[in-house]
């Protein structure tokens, strides 16, 4: 009995410390980071400009420092963020087990994903477009039925192409853009499509310059939205403000400069939070 007591008033002093130490780490997003004060968050791993992680085990690129701000006005500094791949196919899935808090991995809002998941956003408005080799004829949407047409499992960009854009085309789903460049380059595929944010990055490749062409056509627009967990309204509020200060006091611009200035990527001005062009 004696005891009991004790190990009942130790945990009523346990949760007091715990609670005490939550409401005092100024912001901290706390609820479901229990591992000693780290955050995971979905980003791409194979998409240069974007979501890239280097052969020294760092990450680079346009989302990888859009998830360092939000994480940052979370409570998490860049040394307590976990990054994990989330592949175009598994965000949705990423999402609902509690894999990441949340994602930024070039993760366009539509409506068939939010009946799974919510978005934060729109932070990037990009177009599909397609990348070609620099001495090809393919010029238009259409000009891709009956060729090889290479994109990824479980992106707006496969569905696009089989809905509207060329439902004739003999298209290859990968799990990831670098396994259709690779295609590209080999003469296995005659075009791959995908967000040109992302072809653009592909393109301005040291290994790859001067061989492809983005044909520049916007095929569809692609609001990019950070993927959280259906129903955290809280955590949506919280990274919403946070990506409206990012575009306030200069880091998007500056983000938008480092990561798409080398890859001549035009893209489009910063979006305002709830405005999805359609
Ligand atoms: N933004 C598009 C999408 O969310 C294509 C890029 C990607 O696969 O991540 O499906």
């Amino acid at each position: 009995m004696k005891l009991s007591k004790v190990v009942a008033a130790s945990a009523a002093v346990l949760a007091l410390t715990a609670t005490a130490t939550a409401c005092g780490s100024d912001n901290k997003d706390d609820s479901g980071s229990s591992g000693g004060g780290k955050i995971k968050v979905g980003i791409k791993y194979d998409q240069p400009g974007l979501g890239l992680k280097q052969p020294d085990g760092s990450f680079s690129g346009f989302d990888v420092d859009v998830a360092t701000y939000v994480a940052k006005e979370l409570g998490y500094k860049p040394s307590q963020i976990d990054f994990v791949e989330t592949k175009s196919a598994d965000r949705e899935n990423a999402l609902a087990r509690g894999d990441v808090k949340f994602i930024a991995a070039t993760y366009s809002i539509t409506d068939e994903r939010k009946q799974k998941v919510d978005f934060a956003g729109p932070y990037l408005l990009a177009h599909q477009d397609l990348l070609v080799k620099a001495d090809s004829k393919i010029a238009k949407g259409t000009d891709l039925n009956g060729k090889k047409l290479c994109s990824v499992t479980g992106s707006t960009s496969a569905q696009n192409v089989q809905k509207t854009i060329a439902p004739k085309a003999n298209l290859r789903q990968y799990s990831g853009y670098s396994e259709c460049i690779a295609g590209l380059q080999s003469g296995a595929v005659d075009a791959v499509t995908t967000d040109d944010s992302i072809l653009a990055g592909f393109a301005a490749q040291d290994k790859y310059k001067g061989q492809f062409k983005l044909v520049g056509l916007k095929l569809s627009n692609e609001n990019y939205g950070v993927g959280i967990k259906k129903g955290d309204s809280a955590l949506e509020k919280k990274i919403n403000a946070a990506l409206t200060k990012m575009v306030s006091d200069g880091s998007w611009d500056a983000a938008v400069k480092k990561n798409f200035g080398p890859a001549n990527y035009k893209n489009e001005q910063a979006p305002k939070i709830g405005a999805i062009v359609k």
